[in-house]
């Protein structure tokens, strides 16, 4: 009896170690937890304010080589001018890029379900490729076999679809380059292939081209430039819908890369954080910057045709002198009367004088002792300026950033780099509504 009463005992004890040491293994699992999402925590934070600091030269660089491009006389000169505008562009898609996929690896990265047509997809692509196929004398051809309206992120889908047809184009000399939409009603699927008879795809790559920055040969990135991003990217965005993206390719003769999304019935559902405010032109922002193509497009059109500012007055309130000359100098060509101020207080100051005269004020968020924050909600606590329209410019592209925009008051935000069609665009569409 008592030999047993002893085992037990100890039985119990060992029991009583066993769980000890158990809770110190969690508590141990928890603390290392913690420290991963920390770490995560720092690392998005890191990556959201490099590309601040990144993006503010890069507005100026790409500015005024733009500038520079169209008033030059020289053609040598202006050639140089144009080499430095494209190579602020493409800097600038790769810091997109590295920002985008910074923000899915951090969980950041939101759907947008919502329902659209499926020639709403095919129409901008019609226009931003068909340009590029007359150009290169090969045939592109749209077989849209679902038209119809679908349920899906548009801007995700037509992000993943530009960027196979970017590299379609990039890799095919001549022949064909199709994109073929058509839905599996078995299978709940809409599928989506962009097939090309291109250089093609060797078997031993077909799987690494889909890791970041992997290409199929170094010395392609010389010939064909690119970063090896793009179809990282893509994947990612295909997993985020639930979907899949494949590719099959025979070497010298072409590739076709498949991407396959459910079919949702859901007529209007957002995942993710409550993004209460979502402005269209930060959509159309990144849609314009996002392939090299789009960019020849848009720098075909002349802004002063377009936009007509007489008789409007803006003032720019920002801290930094080449931000001040770029911004100045693009309202100006288009007739604005223009003022400026170099920090909160002076913007405040200049409104007690002027204020009746203007119409828009372009505010830069970061800005020492009052941000751009601060002089909104100051400006909006003033009944007498309720018709001005205020645009933020903010080089943080969180979601959280965009959200103190409006909070504090302002109309609406713009992404820096500024990219100028986007911010004529809204700037015009702003006098106007707050007129009406
Ligand atoms: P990038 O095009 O910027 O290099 P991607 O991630 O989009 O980056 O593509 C990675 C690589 O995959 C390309 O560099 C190329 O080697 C290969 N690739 C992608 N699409 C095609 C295609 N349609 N034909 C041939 N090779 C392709």
């Amino acid at each position: 009896m008592e030999e047993q009463a002893q085992k037990l005992k100890m039985q119990t004890r060992d029991m009583k170690k066993q769980n000890m040491i158990l809770s110190q293994a969690k508590t141990e699992l928890d603390k290392k937890a913690e420290e991963l999402m920390q770490a995560s925590r720092y690392k998005s934070e890191f990556l959201a304010n490099m590309s601040h600091e990144l993006r503010t030269p890069l507005n100026s660089i790409i500015l005024l080589s733009k500038f520079l491009r169209d008033g030059l006389d020289s053609s040598e000169q202006s050639k140089k001018a144009e080499v430095i505008h494209n190579a602020g562009n493409d800097l600038l898609l790769l810091i997109n890029d590295i920002l985008d996929l910074s923000k899915i690896e951090a969980g950041l990265m939101e759907l947008d379900i919502s329902s659209c047509t499926s020639e709403q997809i095919t129409a901008g692509i019609d226009d931003l490729f068909t340009p590029i196929a007359e150009d290169k004398g090969i045939e592109f051809i749209i077989e849209d076999q679902i038209q119809s309206t679908i349920n899906t992120d548009i801007t995700k889908v037509s992000q993943i679809l530009k960027n196979l047809l970017s590299n379609a184009f990039k890799f095919t000399r001549k022949g064909s380059i199709t994109l073929l939409l058509s839905l599996d009603s078995k299978k709940r699927q809409l599928e989506f292939s962009v097939i090309d008879t291109g250089i093609g795809i060797p078997e031993v790559s077909l799987k690494q081209i889909f890791e970041a920055f992997k290409q199929v040969d170094g010395s392609i990135s010389r010939e064909y430039g690119g970063t090896g991003l793009g179809l990282s990217i893509s994947l990612r965005f295909a997993k985020l819908l639930d979907g899949e993206l494949w590719v099959d390719s025979v070497e010298g003769q072409g590739s076709t890369f498949v991407l396959v999304v459910p079919y949702r019935d859901t007529m209007k559902t957002h995942t993710g954080s409550n993004r209460s405010h979502s402005s269209p032109v930060e959509t159309l922002s990144r849609q314009l910057v996002q392939t090299s193509a789009e960019q020849a497009v848009d720098d075909e059109e002349k802004l002063s045709k377009q936009y007509n500012f007489k008789g409007k007055t803006l003032l720019l309130v920002d801290d930094d002198s080449r931000n001040i000359f770029a911004l100045l100098a693009l309202f100006q060509s288009v007739g604005a009367q223009t003022l400026h101020a170099l920090n909160g207080q002076e913007a405040l100051d200049l409104l007690v004088d002027s204020g009746e005269f203007i119409d828009l004020i372009l505010m830069d968020i970061m800005m020492p002792e009052m941000d751009g924050y601060e002089t909104i909600r100051k400006i909006r606590q003033d009944k007498k300026y309720d018709a001005i329209a205020i645009i933020a410019m903010t080089t943080k592209a969180m979601d959280e950033d965009r959200q103190k925009c409006f909070d504090a008051g302002a109309n609406d935000y713009i992404a820096k780099p500024i990219n100028e069609r986007s911010l004529m665009q809204l700037s015009q569409l702003w006098i106007e509504k707050m007129k009406g």
